[in-house]
């Protein structure tokens, strides 16, 4: 990664993921200036490999990223590492124009924005259970269920979702056990569903989890007793990173999902358009529950549509500029 070479852009990424560099790709093909701005943080940093992106199959998450930088520093895209603070419109430039503010004061100034800042998975506050996270503690079936198949999994319950998750997770595993832990009791229907699919039910607070040489063996429960498990199955709260697209006015909204608020998000068109115009948004920011490939697709998509912006606008200024003579 280098300096910037400009001080303006045709279209600045706040965010440098599958979302922001997929973005990125498809803005440098098209022939604009493009500059992508990244933390290094990328959500899924804990986890050993990507599953489920076709073509990359089992991927370390930090060797997928490295492709894809290359890819569009191949095409002349920009990437610089460092965090933005805070996005503005430029004053008398109507829709072109933002100033974008980094951390430590210095500027650099787009055309269009795409924000790519992607998502913080907030944890339930168990101890222990923030250091395992990505390698046994698991939230999402896709990304893990085939690495712990047929092993002995829990399922933490901190909310209505959790029976859906058990009986979820059920599909890879026929030793699934659901702690009650700070969910509602599940309802008769529900307790009919876990029996029927041989899902075990243990009441009570749970403490701790269990680690034997740096391996995961069990979940502790406040009155000292030990489940052995090998994986266990969390609901994390999605909250958006969204400070840039707030700086620009968007306010994230509460997502819902069977009965639970999962997390916030900013609302979007379907490629990615804000309600600020000329300021995109694409990936887990937009979508809580995107994966990576579909985080990719969505950058390529908000870029399409960015481009398209950009020659319409192109277009409307040659036009004034011929009539001009
Ligand atoms: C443990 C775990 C395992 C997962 N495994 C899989 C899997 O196997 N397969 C799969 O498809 N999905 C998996 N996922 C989901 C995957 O992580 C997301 O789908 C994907 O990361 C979303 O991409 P994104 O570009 O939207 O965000 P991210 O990948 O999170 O990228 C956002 C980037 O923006 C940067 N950023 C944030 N704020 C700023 C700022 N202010 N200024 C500059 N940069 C900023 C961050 O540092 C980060 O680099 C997993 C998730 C987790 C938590």
């Amino acid at each position: 990664m280098t300096d910037m070479k400009q001080q303006r852009y045709d279209v600045v990424i706040v965010g440098g993921g599958a979302a922001g560099l997929s973005g990125a790709l498809t803005l440098a093909r098209a022939r604009r200036s493009v500059l992508v701005i990244d933390a290094g943080e990328p959500r899924n940093a804990p986890a050993s490999h990507v599953h489920n992106y076709l073509g990359r199959e089992s991927t370390p998450p930090g060797e997928l990223l490295a492709i894809g930088r290359g890819e569009v520093a191949g095409y002349g895209g920009e990437i610089v590492e460092g965090r933005v603070a805070s996005a503005e419109r430029l004053p008398g430039e109507g829709e072109d124009g933002f100033r974008v503010v980094m951390e430590g004061g210095s500027t650099v100034e787009a055309r269009r924005l795409l924000v790519t800042t992607g998502l913080v998975d907030e944890l339930p506050p168990v101890p222990g259970l923030a250091e395992r996270w990505g390698r046994e503690v698991l939230h999402c079936p896709y990304c893990h269920g085939r690495e712990v198949a047929d092993r002995p999994i829990g399922v933490l319950s901190t909310g209505p979702l959790a029976v859906h998750q058990a009986l979820m997770w059920r599909q890879w595993s026929d030793d699934v056990t659901l702690f009650r832990h700070t969910g509602p009791e599940p309802t008769d229907e529900e307790y009919e569903q876990l029996a029927a699919r041989g899902v075990a039910v243990v009441d009570g607070e749970v403490s701790g989890l269990e680690v034997t040489d740096d391996r995961f063996t069990g979940v502790r429960l406040a009155g000292g007793r030990v489940v052995p498990r090998e994986a266990l199955v969390i609901q994390a709260r999605f909250t958006a990173r969204s400070a840039v697209l707030e700086s620009l006015g968007l306010v994230p909204v509460a997502q819902e999902m069977g009965g639970e608020v999962i997390g916030t998000y900013i609302p979007t068109d379907p490629v990615g358009a804000t309600e600020v115009p000329g300021v995109w948004a694409a990936g887990n920011v937009t979508r809580l529950t995107e994966q990576v490939i579909g985080a990719a697709a969505a950058g390529l998509m908000a870029a399409g549509a960015i481009n398209g912006d950009l020659i319409a606008e192109d277009t409307r200024t040659a036009v004034e500029a011929r009539r001009r003579g």
